[in-house]
């Protein structure tokens, strides 16, 4: 897409500090860094959401982010990782063409695990959810 900030770092008009590349997927610094080493891992083709993936590129995704989680390890050496998205605006996504963050994490550095990002269970029990998806 035109105007898209990671499209244009995929065609090389904005540049990046790269981390992994491969054919469909580009893994870059992230230039707010929330940790040593955050990386965000993109296909280099527009697609705002995991759900505008054929399942063959979200195979490649995984694979890449793989690949960019072990070349973190050999260079900075964390003791462990956070990885995930976000997903619409309602999930924090701010950059419509789809990111995975890879939070390098270390020891005793002051963050918290998935949990961290919400605590309101809203108004159903667990069972009651559980009904819907029989
Ligand atoms: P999100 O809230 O998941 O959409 O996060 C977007 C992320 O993209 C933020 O962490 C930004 O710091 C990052 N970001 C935005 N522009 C750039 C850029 N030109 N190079 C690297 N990271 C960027
Ligand atoms: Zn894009």
């Amino acid at each position: 897409m035109n105007n898209c900030i990671f499209c244009k770092i995929a065609r090389g008009e904005i540049p990046c500090h790269k981390v992994y590349e491969d054919k469909e997927i580009l893994a870059f610094l992230d230039i707010n860094a929330h940790a040593l080493g955050h990386t965000v891992v993109i296909p280099k083709f527009h697609a705002v959401t995991i759900f505008n993936l054929s399942d063959e590129i979200v195979e490649k995704l995984i694979v890449a982010i793989k690949n960019t989680m072990d070349r973190i390890q050999k260079i900075l050496e964390p003791d462990g990782f956070n990885v995930g998205w976000n997903h619409n605006p309602a999930g924090g996504q701010v950059v419509p063409h789809l990111h995975v963050h890879i939070f390098p994490r270390y020891n005793n550095d002051g963050g918290g695990s998935m949990h961290s990002i919400i605590k309101n269970p809203g108004n159903k029990s667990v069972d009651e959810v559980a009904k819907l998806f029989k």
